[in-house]
């Protein structure tokens, strides 16, 4: 047995493909640590030391979805809902471009208060500071996706969540797959460098599923991964279910690497919430992006998609740019200085 997975490890290492009964037999294993050191010595090959970061803008809390997870889900009235202004916005994406970053991400529920000409008004003059932008604001039409790619933007993130069909019906009443699917597929059509992921624990998902995940990403050619442990949130119909394993989310960001080599992948702000040292322990499997929140302090606590996400809330989690920094320094990484596009050296067979 350690001898089969030593080999599916090395075969995934040099040949980055792998089919789903060895990803699950690679999730089921204890080798998680021999599997993230192969995603790390895969990550230095392809995308080097650099670690690109992002700087995260969350410019509304208000959502008309219906996410079982989630904490801005509309029929949680227990939170303060809150929107930033185009002026609130701006100030934050040249307080981002003064860190030195060349990225801003635009992220939120889905709020219909903004119109789509608002926002490219928006990104046009977020453009007029040579930032990068990525959106991440949910299912929106193919027009509304294309307008916003010709007002500036960038990137696109939309997670999938889950490909499982039924679990995805059961976590998103009144939201459809298949829409989902489809905005996947405008976004790239559209020339946008395109984002996706999954949570990982959620109830009822099997390493079946997750294996399933991993071969999604690598099928539509995902130019960015960010995935993260569930985590249960007061007032959600999960509220009291069991959180994501860390471990797990490990193996699943450091396949995901060995899969699809040149990608960018964020190790995420709920790895670090949960995980003592997460963002560490997600930078040593394979992640080389951070996504430092460079929103207003007012906000930063009314943006509770979980908890533990702000010091108020007990957090050990450091998601200032100025220990971010640090804690990439003290790994030998480098802070990235350009725009960290994807750099596409592997061609997916
Ligand atoms: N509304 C947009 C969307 O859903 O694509 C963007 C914002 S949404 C809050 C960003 C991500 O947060 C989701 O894709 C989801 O995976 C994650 N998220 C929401 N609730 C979570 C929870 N309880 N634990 C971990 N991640 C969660
Ligand atoms: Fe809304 Fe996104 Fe939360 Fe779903 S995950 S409820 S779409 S903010």
């Amino acid at each position: 047995n350690h001898d089969h997975i030593k080999y599916l490890i090395s075969y995934v290492e040099n040949e980055h493909t792998l089919s789903k009964e060895d990803l699950i037999t690679l999730l089921n294993s204890e080798y998680t640590d021999e599997i993230c050191k192969a995603a790390d010595r895969v990550r230095k090959k392809f995308v080097g030391d650099v670690v690109h970061l992002r700087g995260l803008i969350e410019i509304s809390n208000y959502c008309c979805r219906t996410c079982y997870y989630c904490g801005l889900r509309v029929y949680n009235k227990s939170i303060k809902r809150y929107r930033m202004n185009e002026n609130e916005i701006l100030q934050c994406a040249k307080a981002t471009k003064d860190a030195g970053l060349k990225t801003v991400v635009l992220q939120g529920g889905e709020d219909k208060y903004f119109k789509i000409k608002d926002l490219c008004n928006i990104v046009e003059k977020i453009k007029d500071l040579d930032l990068s932008i990525t959106l991440s604001i949910g299912e929106l039409t193919t027009k509304e996706y294309a307008d916003l790619k010709k007002a500036g933007a960038d990137r696109y993130l939309l997670r999938i969540e889950t490909t499982n069909r039924d679990l995805y019906k059961k976590f998103h009443p009144n939201m459809s797959f298949d829409n989902r699917v489809r905005c996947l597929m405008d976004l790239k059509e559209l020339g946008y460098e395109v984002g996706t992921g999954c949570l990982i624990g959620l109830p009822g998902q099997t390493l079946d599923m997750l294996a399933e995940d991993i071969l999604f990403f690598k099928e539509i050619d995902a130019d960015m991964i960010g995935m993260g442990p569930f985590i249960p949130t007061p007032n959600t119909p999960l509220e009291n279910k069991k959180g994501g394993n860390v471990d797990l989310v490990l193996k699943m960001i450091a396949l995901t690497r060995l899969l699809l080599p040149d990608i960018n992948m964020p190790a995420t702000t709920a790895l670090g919430v949960k995980a003592e040292n997460g963002y560490l322990q997600g930078l040593r499997a394979g992640a080389n992006v951070i996504m430092p929140n460079m929103g207003l302090n007012e906000y930063k606590k009314l943006y509770a998609l979980y908890p533990g996400k702000t010091s108020d809330d007990g957090s050990k989690v450091v998601n200032d740019i100025e220990n971010i920094k640090k804690l990439i320094i003290s790994e030998n990484r480098i802070i990235g200085h350009d725009k960290g596009d994807r750099k596409k050296i592997w061609k997916n067979p």
